[in-house]
This record gives structure tokens, C-alpha cells and sequence, in this order.
């Protein structure tokens, strides 16, 4: 049998199904799924000074500052090790120079880095549609579920909402910044990594694009 990748990137913009997709694979491979965006939330709702210093940016549709997420993920890989499927990480090509460093004084490359690309109209349209859990990080559709705002996640329990940055002047913000500064990150790992790098096409059925990722990061 093929050795399973372990440590892997996945790339997107806003509602290209990341999130959704890192909660499979980490359920069918077992490796832990990170969302700086949970984990960020979760430093805003603790109500700690660099929570409220990345509320301010992120409700905005702007990005926490380096220096925060880098160091909010380093203290993860101390506490979890360096397995991982980083959802919404790196977002700037200085946060993958920094994680490309630690990896390689760990002596763990990156194994995978998927980009799941997405038209910027079938994300307004998506965002338009999408209620969220800020503790767990689930979203739904109200169009493809029958869950609605208010309602408890149906998997931790928490109140489903619709995110304040998911607001149309927030979410214009957000893909400018997305274009400006994470779509270079697809161009580093072109460059310095190119045999590991991989792009979906995040508008195919959710079922389909999962098929084609386990393939990846089954290493079949
Ligand atoms: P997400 O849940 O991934 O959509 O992230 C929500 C928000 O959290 C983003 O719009 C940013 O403001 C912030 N954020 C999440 N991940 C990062 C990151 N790697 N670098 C900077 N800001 C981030």
C-alpha cells in the first residue's frame, strides 16, 4: 500500500469548499484539519488583546498580521505535531517562506499542496447562500440544507450564522486580498515545489472533487 501524504496545503479562495473538504479527508485519513480562520475565531471569542487585534482586521475581509499567524501555528505544531491539513494557511508568501523553514529544520517537508480554484462569481453566489458555526468551522448552504440562521450546528451544537465578513463589502475586500496576496503563494509553490503542487477545480460536485483529493493524498 502507498504511504498516505501527511502534510498538506490546501489552497483556495473564500467558499471554495476547503473547510468542507479538509473535515473529509481528515476524517477518512485521520490527520488533523487546521483552520487558522477556527483558530483565530477562537482567539477573538476567548476575548484575549491579539483576538481583538484580528477581529479588527478580519471583520474587515483584511489579513491578521504575519508575525500573529505565524506564531499561532507554530504553538499548534508544538502542541500537535506536524501532521496536518492546513486549511486557510499559508495566506501570504512570507507565511510560506516561514513554514517551508520550520518544516525543513523539523526534516518534514510538505507532502501536498492542492489550490481548489473558483470564479469570483460562483463565490458571491456561494457566500450569498452560506451560514456558518464559528466554533467548529461547518458550513451549509441554505439552498442545498435545510439548516437556517439560528439554528444548532449539527455538529457541535453552536448557533449557525451568517459571518460578518461574509458581508458583501467584506467579501469584495476578501477577494481582493485573496488575489493580491495568497495567489503569489500559488506561484512560490510553483516555483520552489512544483512537483507537489496540484489544482482542482473547486465548481465540480463536492463528492467528485473529494474522490479526486483522497486519490492525492492516498497517494494512489
Ligand atoms: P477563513 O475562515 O479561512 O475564511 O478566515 C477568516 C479570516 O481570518 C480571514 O479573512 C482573515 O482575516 C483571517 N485569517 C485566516 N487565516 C489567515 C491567515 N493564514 N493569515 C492572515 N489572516 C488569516
Amino acid at each position: 500500500m502507498n504511504a498516505v501524504n501527511q502534510r498538506i496545503v490546501l489552497l483556495g479562495p473564500p467558499a471554495s469548499g476547503k473547510g468542507t473538504q479538509a473535515d473529509r479527508l481528515s476524517e477518512a485519513f485521520g490527520i488533523p484539519h487546521v483552520s487558522t480562520g477556527v483558530l483565530l475565531r477562537s482567539e477573538c471569542d476567548r476575548g484575549t488583546a491579539l483576538g481583538r487585534e484580528a477581529d479588527a482586521a478580519t471583520s474587515k475581509g483584511l489579513l491578521v498580521s504575519d508575525e500573529f499567524v505565524v506564531r499561532i501555528v507554530a504553538n499548534w505544531m508544538q502542541e500537535h505535531g506536524t501532521r496536518f491539513l492546513f486549511d486557510g494557511f499559508p495566506r501570504t508568501v512570507g507565511q510560506a517562506t516561514h513554514l517551508d523553514a520550520t518544516l525543513i529544520s523539523l526534516k518534514s517537508p510538505l507532502d501536498l499542496v492542492i489550490l481548489l480554484e473558483l470564479s469570483d462569481g460562483a463565490i458571491r453566489s456561494r457566500i450569498r447562500e452560506r451560514i456558518s458555526c464559528l466554533k467548529c468551522g461547518a458550513t451549509y448552504s441554505t439552498s442545498l440544507h435545510t439548516h437556517a440562521e439560528g439554528d444548532p450546528c449539527p455538529r457541535c451544537g453552536a448557533v449557525l450564522v451568517r459571518r460578518n465578513d461574509d458581508a458583501s463589502e467584506a467579501l469584495e475586500q476578501r477577494l481582493i486580498v485573496y488575489r493580491d496576496l495568497t495567489l503569489p503563494v500559488v506561484g512560490y509553490y510553483e516555483r520552489t515545489a512544483p512537483g507537489i503542487m496540484h489544482r482542482i477545480d473547486a465548481g465540480e460536485g463536492s463528492d467528485a472533487i473529494f474522490a479526486e483529493l483522497s486519490r492525492l493524498v492516498g497517494n494512489e
